[in-house]
């Protein structure tokens, strides 16, 4: 179980909810969501301070909606997009997810203003 964060954090859109899109996950992607939540309680607990999630799963309606760069995996709750409270972290939050061995991703990136 993860420490800080919760399915509904990972699911929760405002965009799902103006344009009513019911963006409750399968089994398999809730699945999906616990391992992504594991890593984030690692980075969490390595910051000491809160992340903020902006987008976790989103069903294909809602992802054909917000489009992104890499689509399929926000579709299969394997992807999270966060960001941490203050802009000097950042930094500090993307060399720890490089150099942890047991964190492995198809892609981290970086962006700015998301
Ligand atoms: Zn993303």
């Amino acid at each position: 179980m993860a420490i800080y964060f919760t399915i509904k954090e990972m699911t929760k859109s405002q965009t799902a909810k103006v344009q009513n899109i019911d963006n409750t996950p399968t089994e398999e992607v809730v699945e999906n969501l616990k391992k992504v939540m594991y890593i984030l309680d690692m980075v969490r607990v390595h910051m000491g301070k809160p992340i903020l999630v902006n987008s976790g799963y989103r069903c294909r309606k809602l992802n054909e909606i917000i489009g992104g760069v890499h689509k399929s995996m926000h579709i299969r709750g394997l992807a999270a997009d966060f960001r941490t409270g203050k802009i000097e972290d950042i930094d500090r939050m993307f060399e720890f997810l490089k150099k942890t061995p047991c964190i492995t991703f198809t892609t981290l990136s970086l962006m700015s203003n998301q």
